[in-house]
């Protein structure tokens, strides 16, 4: 049977990287993922897919795989590289606020805050806010319920899900930018440039033939939150605008930010509100066939804890299924 499944990176953290804290896959480690899925897979580009979903095309093998990436990192250019070099193109999704707003995405600010100033300098910074902005009475988190958790992993998920699901995503997006000022931007004036990656590196990738697709503007829950048809538009439909006009390229797919269930639409409900993508993916982890909606791909994410081998188990496993 011809099918594909899909899988997607975050983090490509190299030795002696200056944020030790933010977890990732090993740059060593995806390498050998890498020398894995040629020896063992075809490598397909997004073309393929969308090849293979619009025009009627096969692929030239039954078990096919295509790599992508979430978030804009600046991890990513080095990974676009290695990848180049072994004639693999990759697909690249990108939050637009890193080009448009010259801001971090949302998570990421939440990732490089708490690794370089801890938990409680980052909620301490937060309360601040939230009494700056009078908005407390709003938000039901207090300091004391962060410190019900004891451990640290407990915690981050905490404040992760406080800023993904329970606080007004308008409200939500201001205090994080605020956040990322007072204390990432204070010692770091190009924190942008650490985190991200900018619109010079991301021309180089299209040039090596990599394949970019759109992230959301400022990476929130699509499923989860409520956008009104301006946000929905800024969040969703703008963000391809954007890259399209930059880049001066047809862009054709998305992947949905967190990309659970909970996260995603139904290929209906994103039709109904936009008819703009060809391919769209989740983090379910799911093969792809004909049988598939183009507009509900599903990837798997490799762990740091993926070795080659494990990796190579994980795909069986999802071919299988
Ligand atoms: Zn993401």
């Amino acid at each position: 049977m011809q099918q594909f499944t899909s899988l997607c990176y975050h983090y490509i953290r190299t030795k002696n990287n200056q944020f030790p804290r933010i977890l990732g896959n090993d740059i060593d480690e995806f390498i050998d993922h890498i020398k894995m899925l040629q020896k063992k897979y075809s490598i397909i580009s997004a073309n393929d897919v969308l090849n293979f979903y619009y025009n009627n095309q096969s692929f030239k093998n039954n078990k096919n795989i295509l790599i992508t990436f979430d978030d804009g990192l600046s991890d990513h250019f080095e990974a676009a590289k290695i990848l180049h070099e072994n004639d693999i193109k990759a697909m690249f999704f990108v939050p637009t606020c890193i080009l448009d707003e010259k801001l971090p995405a949302n998570p990421m600010i939440i990732h490089y805050c708490i690794a370089e100033f801890g938990i409680t300098n980052f909620l301490g910074t937060f309360y601040d806010i939230i009494e700056e902005l009078k908005v407390s009475n709003n938000i039901d988190f207090s300091i004391n319920h962060f410190n019900e958790f004891n451990n640290r992993w407990d915690k981050i998920s905490q404040i992760k899900n406080m800023f993904k699901y329970k606080i007004q995503y308008s409200l939500s997006r201001k205090i994080l930018i605020k956040i990322f000022q007072k204390l990432f931007l204070e010692k770091y004036p190009n924190g942008l440039d650490i985190i991200h990656l900018n619109e010079n590196k991301i021309r180089d990738m299209i040039k090596m033939g990599h394949t970019i697709g759109t992230h959301t503007h400022t990476h929130l829950s699509i499923g989860a939150t409520k956008l009104n048809s301006n946000d929905f538009k800024k969040e969703v439909i703008n963000p391809k605008k954007i890259l399209e006009k930059r880049f001066d390229l047809e862009i054709f797919s998305f992947s949905y930010p967190f990309g659970e269930k909970q996260d995603c639409l139904s290929s209906a409900e994103l039709l109904k509100n936009t008819k703009e993508y060809k391919i769209a993916f989740t983090v379910e982890e799911n093969k792809n066939t004909k049988k598939t909606s183009p507009l509900l791909l599903g990837r798997y994410m490799p762990t740091s804890k993926d070795s080659a081998k494990k990796l190579s188990l994980k795909i069986e496993k999802i071919f299988n299924s």
